[in-house]
């Protein structure tokens, strides 16, 4: 760690004074913080009694105060602790994790820990109406707290907006690591806005907020997988934008959804699995699944090449009925239903489909009875024609100079074309769905306001990191930009509130790591570009252009021994990317074949899957992924930046996705990453410490008991506190003391020595 950033750490845990008697915080490799009493001081050195019953001699500078009067069950709100730093959050978030507690505030941000386990007092329809009725100052933390907050806003901002015409939407943003809880969290939110804004049912007809509710099963069956992290991990990232009328009804929505998992579709590994649908159209019941030609997963390569086919508890024919029950709700008919289907089914079989050498040098054609057998029905699923399907796979078209030639590619080569056609469909199909769902649902052009809602993969740092991990990791850094600009609005908000001087302090800002990703021209996102039109780049010369590009740029490494690996020096840590797979994985592209022969299909949704290309842009061989990414990026933080941001942090305790295990290393890591700590880094830079005049003078008149009896003006006492403990720098709100950092021990020192 270097030593700026040691600095601020150690002054955001507030080291502090203090005095044989101290409570004190200590740090651990193990368990992160460990607590004690300080029983001598010599100069620097103290003498530690730990509760877990050792002595430790240290330095001073490397402990931190623990708070002498920390209540039992902690506080709802970590502003409210006497000393905001590292330990303290870590215990009150354990404490209260103890209490199945799990929704702590750090100020507006809505901290949630994964149970692990159902809690179902927590969310049922009379918890929301208790919400509802209850005045926003009394709510404990919870999701419908954030979604209440958010709705109330519109409409408090409402009628003021119609005088000066301003935005007034609202976004509501969760993230947090695979596996923490966000798709949970977001559906939490999704349903106590529904029932906030959902009129009584009309007649018949399907209500919006029920259809935007249903969108949640079907995405979920299409775009969720098993993976090591999450047994119903979202593999794409969704905004779903819920839009409210004059009377503050729900009148419409639009879902827009960002990089879904292409190579999942064709490549999984034990203990993941591919995504859901697979397993529940295997699970179909008899006459369709023979309609499609399924059956058992494990006959299928894009399956089998992992072992896990079953989720605990799931019961796959069951999930596959309910899916279409939500494809009904959000309006996709039967015959569509059937026709996604046969498509998803035609995947599987072009999976199984393996080739052999051809009659001709360098040829390729399908192995053998088995691999045509697989192939015909691919065929007759996408109702297209075979051996043009075969072609496909098998040969290329090249067009030099006007003059198309076609080339044979070998069996290794139509392995790639194959899996690239199963990608593509399927990416499409995903993205048909979510069009057809907005279409559905509709949009309601003169909406009042919005409530969005952002359920998006948090940072990623794996062992080896690939090109999804790149954007996501982008992703990160832009919402971490905007996270700590309203962090740091906020917080000068509370001083003018408080009618308090404070003055600007800097914080740091990753606009360094963004330009390094972003920058046109220049970044690496736009090098990644260049090397993918240049039909002679290799991974290997696109990481030499990288390591002579960016020598001298502080946030990029290459590291020691690397060939072509290279490291971003992310806000939330060093991440080292293999560069392998960079420049296929930026191409996005249907190859002209595919495309074309799809769109030959007689089946007339698959024709419109795959509309017939213009000349125009069968020209333009390619098109970025990374630039397709980053616009999406753009517009997303556009239409941020024009709503009031709540936001919702969550953490996953263990890694071992079980109840009642709290890893303190594994969840300050996460705090670190989300900007929770952040967010308290930067309230320590001014006075992190808040206390209300009576609670003030109640916790410290002891150190002087005379003044505090004869005066009945709480600031007078409480500023005759801070004068004899010799406080200096602190200042005085219309309802609060504001203490800078260490303060807070000055005092408790002060009562300890008394
Ligand atoms: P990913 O990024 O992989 O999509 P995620 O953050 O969306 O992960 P979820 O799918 O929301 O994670 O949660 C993972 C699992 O944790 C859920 O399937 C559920 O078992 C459990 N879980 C999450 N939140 C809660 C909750 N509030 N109550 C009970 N269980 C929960
Ligand atoms: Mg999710």
């Amino acid at each position: 760690m270097n030593k700026k950033l040691r600095d601020e750490k150690r002054e955001a845990a507030g080291v502090s004074k203090v005095v044989v008697g101290s409570q004190v915080w200590l740090e651990d490799p193990e368990v992160a913080w460990i607590d004690g009493e300080v029983s001598e001081i010599h100069d620097q050195d103290i003498k530690v009694q730990l509760s877990t019953g050792k002595q430790i001699v240290t330095n001073t500078n490397s402990v931190h105060a623990k708070d002498p009067e920390f209540p039992e069950t902690g506080v709802d709100d970590m502003t409210k602790l006497a000393y905001l730093h590292e330990p303290g959050v870590l215990q009150n978030l354990k404490c209260r994790y103890d209490h199945d507690e799990i929704y702590t505030y750090t100020g507006n941000i809505l901290i949630a820990v994964n149970p692990f386990k159902r809690l179902p007092h927590l969310y049922d329809k009379d918890v929301m109406a208790k919400y509802k009725g209850a005045a926003l100052a009394d709510l404990s933390p919870h999701p419908y707290a954030i979604a209440h907050a958010a709705y109330r806003h519109s409409l408090s901002l409402h009628t003021h907006a119609q005088m000066v015409n301003q935005e007034i939407s609202q976004s509501i943003l969760v993230s947090g690591e695979s596996g923490a809880g966000k798709t949970e969290s977001t559906k939490n939110l999704m349903q106590y806005l529904a029932f906030m804004g959902g009129r009584p049912s009309s007649e018949g007809r399907r209500s919006v907020e029920q259809q935007v509710l249903e969108s949640n099963p079907v995405l979920e069956a299409f775009g969720n997988a098993k993976t090591v992290r999450n047994n119903n991990s979202s593999r794409f990232g969704k905004f779903v934008e819920i839009q409210f009328n004059e009377k503050a009804r729900i009148s419409g929505a639009a879902i827009r959804t960002y990089l879904l998992e292409r190579s999942r579709v064709c490549q999984v590994s034990d203990p993941e699995r591919n995504y859901h649908c697979f397993y529940m159209l295997c699970a179909a019941p008899p006459e369709e699944s023979e309609k499609y030609k399924v059956g058992n997963p494990r006959k299928f390569h894009y399956l089998n090449q992992s072992s896990f086919y079953e989720l605990n508890g799931v019961d796959e024919s069951k999930e596959y009925l309910a899916t279409k029950k939500a494809m009904d709700v959000v309006g996709i008919s039967s015959d569509e239903q059937d026709a996604i289907f046969r498509v998803v089914a035609a995947i599987l079989h072009l999976g199984n489909i393996e080739f052999t050498k051809g009659s001709e040098p360098d040829s390729s054609q399908p192995k053998d009875d088995q691999s045509r057998f697989h192939l015909e029905t691919a065929a007759e699923l996408f109702m297209c024609d075979k051996t043009a399907l075969e072609d496909s796979f098998c040969t290329r078209v090249i067009v030099t100079r006007g003059e198309s030639i076609k080339k044979c590619l070998d069996p290794a080569a139509a392995a790639v074309s194959r899996d690239a056609f199963a990608k593509i469909v399927y990416s499409t199909l995903f993205d048909w769905l979510v069009s057809k769902i907005n279409n559905t649902i509709g949009q309601d052009s003169d909406s009042k306001f919005f409530i969005g809602v952002l359920d998006i993969y948090g940072f990623e740092s794996f062992k080896t990191n690939s090109f999804e991990q790149f954007c996501i990791n982008l992703t990160n850094e832009k919402l971490q930009q905007h996270f700590n600009q309203h962090v740091f609005k906020m917080e000068q908000e509370e001083y003018r509130k408080e009618e308090i001087d404070w003055s600007y302090i800097e914080f740091e800002d990753n606009q360094d790591i963004l330009d390094l990703i972003e920058k046109k021209p220049g970044g690496i996102l736009a090098l990644l570009d260049e090397a993918c039109m240049f039909p002679r780049s290799t991974h290997e010369t696109f990481a030499e252009k990288l390591y002579q590009t960016f020598k001298d740029h502080k946030r990029f490494n290459k590291p020691k021994l690397a060939k072509t690996d290279f490291t971003v020096c992310h806000y939330a840590g060093d991440v080292t990317y293999q560069s392998e797979f960079f420049l296929d994985k930026n191409k996005d592209y249907v190859v002209a074949e595919h495309q074309a022969l799809l769109n030959a299909s007689k089946c007339s949704f698959v024709s419109k899957l795959f509309p017939a290309i213009s000349e125009e842009s069968k020209s333009s061989k390619f098109s970025s992924l990374g630039s397709k990414f980053k616009q999406q990026l753009q517009s997303l933080l556009e239409t941020l930046s024009h709503t009031e941001p709540h936001y919702v942090r969550c953490i996953k305790p263990n890694n071992l996705l079980k109840p009642d295990i709290f890893e303190n290393q594994n969840i300050l890591q996460q705090l670190r990453c989300g900007g929770v700590m952040e967010a308290i880094r930067i309230s320590c830079t001014g006075f992190p410490t808040r206390k209300p005049f009576s609670e003030f003078v109640e916790r410290f008149k002891i150190i002087a008991p005379d003044a505090v009896k004869k005066s009945n003006d709480e600031i007078k006492s409480s500023v005759m506190l801070l004068e004899k403990a010799k406080i200096k720098g602190y200042q005085i709100g219309k309802t609060k003391i504001f203490l800078r950092v260490g303060q807070m021990a000055e005092l408790d020192a002060c009562r300890t020595e008394i």
